[in-house]
């Protein structure tokens, strides 16, 4: 049909020989691919960093998708914090009523006041309402609707979609009181960040926050309207706990703001309390300090199947190790001050044909498809397997909806619905065409991390290579690229081999780390699972930077009016007298090369001599110079917008630190590790077999 088959077959997307090819990094961002829809439907597609699919043109057939060997799924971030976003309040929700689909932009408008579902081909009346233009009291054109129109929309929900009144944001904090826990000095930081933001947390009249703390036995602490002071209950008995008071234990915020700064001593009572949570629609967000080891496998547990997060601040003490504070603290005001949403559920409707079998995130599965979210945060991610059950030959495309019902943290039950549509192909070469590498990486990762966990780390680094030999000789099965002993992967996939690689040496998934504790590779783990495409990806393939002489200056914004380039990762690039930024996106490591140029180190860092700088510096002076403007500008640009706050590391090369460094430049060879050219070679032998 006049939809499809707009193949593009220009010269820049040949098939790459990777053996020969040794610059393929682009110095840019990479983008994700456009799905090859008609434009008309392009327009109004969901943007990719909020829903999208692993291959955005999706096999015919379950034959099909396994002769193209690459995994098939979709990775979402449904509450990133969006500019525009549509909210619809409405007497009725038009949805399909055979698969409850909500109308969207790529339903088929039939004659008499009829639309065809996308998903299930039913068809549906359209109500009498959705064709009224309220403002100008007329019968209008459907297609101007805000559900015809956009792919991301909001609807405030009608009653009926609620099992009970909306709940009133709820806040509970615990705190460690232990003699360990309290010689960190984390207490007094926390409770004054806590305080700090206490008109910020989102909610309205109605928000309750309590606190409590544990030591070796339980402190309640009631803050109830008309007490002089808080009042401390302790429950000594942990193995038969009971809420003491339970009116003054989550008191209401504004009338009881002042008891809010005493906090005082206390339990080992965390992991009694998360068990009954996801029931209860309560969600735990875990913040670890702590250098001995707390298992943090067995304790993620509670934030996992919850819907909640992990923190992690290995070795931080408010007076020997005081660089992880910045961090604590502006990770603290994000968690603190970002929106929620309360009780919600998730689910993800496909195109019938399309099946989902493994979800990846934080969240409890109470159907096949639906997911059970005590919260939900605009930083959690999420990722699902899809397989194809039935052939797709009857349509040009497909389409994904999520939908995300939830209680806003004013009380008003809301759905957000995201809409991805994509066109159907029948052969390998267009599968691999429009294979999205980074959602494949991403998906791979998360997949490693359940394969680690239920099998071994070995199991889950033989499936990465695998991947990687398998995407490869698909290439070469299908007549991609020609050539004997070649190594060829179709343009789109050209950096899939390498993103693999560095998967392989992701802290999580890297083999021999002796540098990393077990909590410290857990929590990586955790990261992988939760995080969204765009935030994992520079875990997995960091950004490289030369951050001395870049190009740029600032802009009347604030802004940089260029940022540097990307370069590959190898100490090839690192030149004896450069300051080079490596962004890991959880971390930020800033390289002093050996002969770094002394008027560039006294701009940045008001020192003439490398060996000036102190081992364990994490920032950077503010000096009055357009050099450190430019540099503190584009960490600044790096960090916005980030859910955890990236920590700077100033390396040395000259220091022991810069094993920490060496190791993420994942195109060189390790002790332990293959260089790119090496995992090249060894790929293409198993191919060429
Ligand atoms: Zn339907």
């Amino acid at each position: 049909s006049s939809m499809m088959g707009l193949g593009i077959q220009q010269e820049k997307f040949q098939p790459v020989n990777l053996l020969q090819e040794r610059n393929i990094l682009p110095m840019t961002p990479l983008l994700p691919p456009k799905p090859n829809l008609h434009p008309e439907l392009q327009k109004r597609n969901c943007r990719p960093d909020i829903f999208c699919c692993t291959l955005t043109s999706v096999p015919q057939t379950q034959t099909l998708l396994q002769k193209a060997r690459l995994p098939l799924g979709l990775l979402l971030h449904p509450f990133k914090d969006v500019q525009h976003l549509p909210v619809i309040t409405s007497s009725t929700i038009v949805r399909c009523r055979l698969c409850r689909t909500y109308i969207n932009p790529f339903i088929t408008f039939l004659q008499s006041q009829k639309w065809k579902c996308n998903l299930c081909y039913q068809i549906n009346d359209i109500p009498d309402d959705f064709v009224f233009n309220p403002v100008t009291h007329s019968y209008g054109n459907p297609l101007e609707r805000p559900e015809i129109q956009y792919s991301t929309i909001e609807f405030i929900a009608p009653a009926e979609y609620m099992v009970r009144p909306p709940q009133p944001a709820v806040y509970l904090f615990l705190f460690d009181v232990s003699f360990h826990a309290v010689a960190t000095g984390y207490l007094s930081i926390v409770c004054q960040n806590i305080i700090d933001n206490l008109d910020s947390l989102p909610g309205d009249s109605r928000t309750r926050v309590g606190v409590m703390t544990y030591d070796g036995s339980l402190h309640f602490y009631n803050l109830q309207e008309g007490l002089t002071r808080p009042q401390m209950l302790v429950v000594t008995d942990t193995e038969d706990v009971f809420v003491p008071c339970p009116e003054g234990l989550l008191p209401n915020l504004q009338e009881s703001k002042e008891s809010g700064d005493s906090l005082g001593p206390a339990t080992d009572f965390y992991k009694k309390l998360a068990l009954d949570c996801s029931g209860q629609q309560v969600a735990v967000d875990l913040f670890l300090i702590s250098d001995q080891h707390a298992d943090l496998a067995t304790l993620s547990g509670v934030c996992q199947f919850s819907a909640g997060s992990v923190h992690y601040y290995p070795a931080l003490h408010v007076e020997h190790a005081p660089a992880g504070l910045q961090k604590l603290k502006a990770d603290l005001q994000r968690y603190l001050t970002r929106k929620i949403g309360f009780e919600a559920i998730m689910k993800i409707r496909c195109s019938k044909g399309l099946s989902i079998h493994t979800f990846h995130g934080n969240f409890f599965v109470r159907s096949t498809d639906l997911l059970s979210l005590p919260n939900i945060s605009p930083d959690a991610g999420f990722a699902v397997q899809l397989s194809i059950e039935d052939n797709l030959s009857d349509f040009p495309t497909v389409t994904f909806q999520t939908a995300l019902l939830y209680t806003s943290s004013k009380g008003e039950r809301r759905i957000r619905v995201h809409t991805l549509c994509l066109p159907v192909v029948t052969t390998v070469q267009d599968v691999h065409a429009g294979a999205d590498p980074q959602a494949i990486t991403c998906l791979l990762a998360k997949m490693a991390v359940d394969r680690t966990v239920s099998s071994s780390l070995s199991d889950a680094r033989d499936a990465l290579v695998n991947a990687a030999i398998d995407f490869l000789s698909a290439s070469r099965t299908a007549g991609i690229g020609s050539g004997q002993s070649a190594l060829f992967a179709s343009y789109s996939l050209r950096l899939l081999p390498l993103y693999i690689l560095a998967l392989l040496k992701q802290p999580a998934i890297a083999s021999a780390s002796a540098q990393a504790s077990l909590d410290s590779r857990v929590f990586a783990m955790c990261e992988i699972k939760l995080q969204p495409l765009a935030f994992l990806m520079p875990m997995i393939h960091p950004n490289l930077y030369r951050v001395d002489n870049f190009e740029g200056s600032l802009g009347e914004d604030g802004n940089l009016t260029s940022q540097p380039s990307i370069l590959k990762l190898s100490a090839e690039k690192l030149s004896g007298d450069g300051i080079f930024l490596l962004d890991c996106g959880s971390v930020l490591y800033l390289w002093l090369s050996r002969n770094c140029n002394a008027g560039c180190l006294s701009n940045i860092f008001g020192v003439s001599n490398v060996s000036a700088i102190q081992p364990n510096t994490s920032s950077l002076p503010e000096l009055q110079n357009p050099e450190s403007e430019r540099l503190r500008t584009f960490l600044g640009a790096l960090r916005k917008d980030r859910p955890l706050y990236p920590l700077l590391h100033v390396i040395r090369e000259i220091g022991p630190e810069r094993v920490a460094f060496v190791r993420r430049l994942v195109e060189d060879r390790t002790e332990s590790a293959m260089s790119y050219y090496e995992f090249l070679l060894h790929l293409q032998q198993q191919v060429c077999k």
